[in-house]
């Protein structure tokens, strides 16, 4: 029988009981074992993890745990760790997309509202949202713990908010998304790029009441809804608003 010392720190105790929270932990173990296992098997997806040192010394995920490690496991945002940590994340993206799972609905529209790129199906399978997540390079946005521990999954990161509203403005700050923002380009129905069409091209398409009050419209290119600075329009605003003020 071995046994390892862990310390998680920062939101990476977010996944921890409360009476495992902050403190050393003593994990018995009698298989040899890597220590990305070890940490999952601890509770966290290694998606949340950016650093890990073994007795002081930077490992990768790869690292076979010893009898009597001393082991500090840091997530992206802690300032806590040696400069010296190397990450154990893959190399930041240049575009951020996002696929989302069946409990996140209404984070999906308030991600295309805002112009991101985000998949979404409520009938995803875990194995595909997995396949999908790895083989596009898309930020797998969940509440599954599960779901991140796939191996397959390289970018990854549970909402800790139940919240919808909450919701939006964590991943924006986790994600750095405010410079990102680019409103009203994409349809909240399908994620298809907006065009702007003519009203003559569409008016055998519009209600009466808009036909007679509007005048700019936009299509998906996709799936040809019809978008309109309808009365919703001052709700999205202030939706914008709300999350661009939290910044
Ligand atoms: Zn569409």
């Amino acid at each position: 029988m071995a046994c390892a010392s862990f310390r998680f720190y920062a939101e990476l105790n977010d996944f921890l009981p409360s009476h495992r929270k902050e403190m050393k932990i003593a994990h018995i173990f009698t298989e040899r074992a890597s220590i990305k296992d070890m940490i999952e098997s601890l509770g966290i997806p290694h998606p949340e993890v950016d650093g890990i040192e073994v007795n002081g010394i930077s490992v990768d995920f790869s690292y076979i745990v010893q009898d009597g490690d001393i082991i500090d496991v840091y997530p992206i945002s802690t300032t806590d760790r040696g400069t010296s940590t190397i990450s154990v994340r893959p190399k930041p993206l240049t575009i951020i997309r996002f696929v989302l799972d069946i409990h996140l609905g209404k984070l999906v529209t308030s991600l295309r509202l805002l112009g991101f790129d985000t998949l979404y199906q409520n009938d995803y399978e875990d194995k595909e949202l997995a396949h999908i997540s790895s083989t596009q390079n898309r930020i797998l946005l969940t509440r599954d713990r599960g779901l991140l521990m796939r191996s397959v999954v390289k970018y990854g990161y549970y909402v800790r908010n139940t919240d919808p509203p909450k919701q939006i403005v964590e991943v924006m700050q986790r994600f750095d998304l405010y410079k990102r923002i680019s409103p009203f380009q994409r349809c909240l129905r399908c994620n298809g790029l907006l065009e702007s069409v003519t009203k003559e091209l569409i008016v055998n398409q519009l209600p009466e009441t808009v036909k007679l009050y509007n005048h700019e419209f936009h299509r998906c290119q996709n799936c040809n809804k019809i978008y309109w600075k309808g009365s919703h329009y001052e709700r999205l605003q202030q939706f914008l608003d709300l999350v661009v003020g939290n910044k």
